[in-house]
């Protein structure tokens, strides 16, 4: 079973790798910059070829690299697409020292000018990135809750985008990241309906698409539009629909990121949990 969480990245690839292992996860996910904003720490060469040798070890993998949530690629001002544009495209190249990691955005937010035009902004930001060159990277989009604005909510708005990108810069680039916690505050019955949810993901998407999980309970009930998260157990999904959700023949396989608020200590103990309730 491939698991872990969100990890802090001030101390570098190594350490991150470190921390999964002691608290008894194999895959973790961490903020390529400032989640707010903001300039990326300086590359350490050393630091990566020092990870991928311990994860190697260690059986470690795929990393998730979470872009910053003020990246919108869907904004009115120039400026903030500008902002956009450049961070993923950085974010890539800085990843080429992790091959075979995984990079996760939310769509973004189209702010009031429709659905529609933030799917075609989105889409065509991605289309300039991936057309200039193949990254040893895999982008993926994130299904999102619906709060405010934000594109990405529905399976068919994903498929949109994936499509209208793929359409201009070719080949089978784009995947997904299922967020437990934002399909439910959208409004897919995970708990009382999993397979259905997975059959409108494979109509509309592709199951073939998905590559991650974020692993989340909600503090809010089903189609809320919230997006909090909260403790393995503890929210309006329950234990039991997520213990489904690790074993189902769908998903098992998938790497499961826990982004529950927990400490260090709090994440140990819903691996243990999530580990405990997965079936051979
Ligand atoms: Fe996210
Ligand atoms: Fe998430
Ligand atoms: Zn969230």
């Amino acid at each position: 079973m491939k698991i872990g969480c969100h990890l802090s990245s001030a101390g570098g690839y190594l350490a991150m790798g470190q921390t999964a292992t002691s608290i008894g996860a194999n895959v973790f996910q961490f903020f390529t910059r400032n989640p707010r904003g903001g300039a990326a720490k300086p590359i350490d060469r050393a630091d990566a070829r020092a990870f991928l040798a311990y994860a190697a070890e260690h059986g470690i993998g795929p990393i998730l690299a979470h872009a910053p949530y003020t990246l919108n690629a869907a904004g009115a001002e120039a400026r903030v697409r500008e902002f956009a544009e450049e961070t993923m495209a950085d974010d890539l190249e800085r990843l080429e020292l992790t091959p075979g990691a995984l990079y996760n955005f939310h769509p973004g937010s189209h702010v009031g000018q429709g659905a529609e035009k933030g799917i075609e902004l989105i889409a065509s930001m991605l289309a300039r990135i991936l057309s200039k060159k193949t990254f040893a990277t895999t982008v993926l989009l994130e299904t999102m809750s619906g709060k405010g604005s934000e594109v990405g909510r529905t399976f068919e708005e994903i498929r949109a985008i994936i499509d209208a990108a793929e359409g201009m810069c070719g080949g089978n680039r784009l995947g997904v990241c299922l967020d437990t916690c934002h399909v439910w505050d959208g409004g897919y019955d995970i708990a009382d309906g999993l397979d259905g949810v997975l059959k409108s993901f494979d109509a509309a998407i592709g199951l073939d698409r998905l590559k991650a999980i974020h692993l989340n309970d909600s503090m809010n009930p089903l189609a809320a539009h919230k997006d909090r998260h909260a403790q393995i157990g503890k929210g309006k999904i329950g234990l039991e629909a997520l213990a489904r959700v690790v074993n189902h023949p769908a998903l098992r396989d998938l790497p499961f990121y826990l982004e529950t608020p927990c400490d260090l200590d709090g994440y140990r103990r819903e691996i243990a949990l999530m580990k405990g309730l997965r079936r051979d």
